[in-house]
């Protein structure tokens, strides 16, 4: 059975990912510091799938911890998802986005390199293709001018990792450029579980919807677009997880680098994410206008017609399926996984 590395898999998409590929036959190993997450998402990954899960609370920057992973298990494949992703909080602490996010980089691909492991996916962002490329984004496309340090880190991590790839042509490399991912488990079991006041849309408004929030307010709604609210690509986090999946089997059997966007290629405003929810879950999303977040871009979404060609990976669930098992997750989880 092959086993597959998971750097920051107790995360949100961590979780998820780890869950399809148990489910797929892989076995799967994490390793997580628990900074955005906690030990009790591991039960929960266990829980849903029937199987024990090998679990290292470490730091992937210390590198020697990190070594022990490697030497105690004959991994054939890493995936990256151990960063920091609070764009508002990496303006205010560069320094701290950089060292952690590099720095994970640096530490697995060096741990890779003395163990001979030769494959690595890494959780890239559709933050990479910047303010200048237009909407929807194709792989081909240069990567553009990011607003803020944490879409910096994707960008320089993606560089070193083809940097890596370009030095070792036994080094294969797939970057996956995530959209918007939302929703959560049907299980209900696993979902995102933020620290603090949610940063992202989806987030925010489920808190609204259990009374941890009074109201949502909608940043902007006098862009350029249909009803004057920011568009974005939403994905399902389950259908994301998916792609991992099928990157897995991709990569096992391929070398170079591969850059693949993991995204609907639909793009729905924000109104539209409040009325869905509000209508799937027979409900009241307390809202206001308010003035536009900076950084923000009026558009993004994905073509996504390449992950279909060459990985055979399309979205399979709807908005409706997003809001309901976001709501599903929420209300059986009113404070995450504290009790
Ligand atoms: P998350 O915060 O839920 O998961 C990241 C995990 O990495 C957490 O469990 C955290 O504890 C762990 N981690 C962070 N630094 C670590 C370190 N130094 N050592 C060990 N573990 C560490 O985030 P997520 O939403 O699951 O995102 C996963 C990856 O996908 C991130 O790299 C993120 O930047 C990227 N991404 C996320 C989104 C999104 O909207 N969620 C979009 C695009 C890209
Ligand atoms: N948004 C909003 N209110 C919030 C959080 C987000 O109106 O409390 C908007 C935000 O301006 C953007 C969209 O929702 O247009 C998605 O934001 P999110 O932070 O989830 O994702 P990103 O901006 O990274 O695409």
């Amino acid at each position: 059975m092959k086993k597959i590395l998971l750097a920051g898999g107790a995360g949100y998409i961590g979780s998820h990912t780890a869950v399809e590929l148990i489910n797929s036959g892989y076995d799967v190993i994490i390793a997580d510091n628990y900074s955005n997450s906690c030990p009790e998402a591991v039960r929960r990954i266990e829980e849903i799938t029937g199987k024990s899960v090998k679990a290292y609370e470490l730091d992937i920057k210390d590198k020697t911890a990190l070594e022990t992973v490697f030497k105690e298990n004959k991994i054939d494949a890493v995936i990256h998802f151990a960063g920091l992703k609070a764009v508002g909080e990496s303006v205010a602490k560069p320094v701290l986005y950089y060292r952690n996010n590099i720095d994970t980089t640096l530490s697995l691909l060096e741990c890779m390199e003395e163990f001979g492991v030769k494959n690595i996916i890494f959780s890239s962002s559709a933050t990479v293709y910047g303010e200048e490329n237009p909407v929807p984004y194709t792989e081909k496309m240069k990567r553009g001018t990011c607003t803020n340090p944490y879409g910096w880190t994707k960008v320089m991590m993606e560089q070193i990792l083809e940097d890596a790839a370009n030095a070792d042509k036994e080094l294969s490399v797939v970057l996956l450029r995530y959209f918007n991912p939302i929703g959560a488990h049907e299980s209900g079991k696993i979902g995102e579980d933020p620290q603090g006041i949610p940063n992202n849309l989806m987030p925010y408004v489920a808190q609204v919807a259990v009374g941890r929030r009074e109201k949502l307010t909608i940043f902007g709604n006098d862009y350029d677009t249909p009803d004057g609210t920011c568009r974005r690509d939403y994905i399902h986090v389950v259908d994301l997880a998916k792609g991992h999946v099928k990157a897995i089997d991709y990569i096992l059997s391929h070398e170079g680098v591969e850059i693949f966007n993991l995204g609907t290629g639909t793009p729905y405003s924000v109104t539209e994410i409040v009325e869905t929810f509000e209508n799937v879950n027979d409900m009241k999303i307390n809202h206001v206008y308010g003035d536009r977040r900076p950084g923000d871009l009026p558009e993004s979404y994905a073509n996504a017609d390449k992950a279909l060609e060459v990985l055979g990976w399309k979205t399979e669930k709807t908005l409706a399926d997003m809001c309901r098992d976001t709501w599903n997750w929420q209300k059986n989880n009113p404070n995450g996984y504290k009790k």
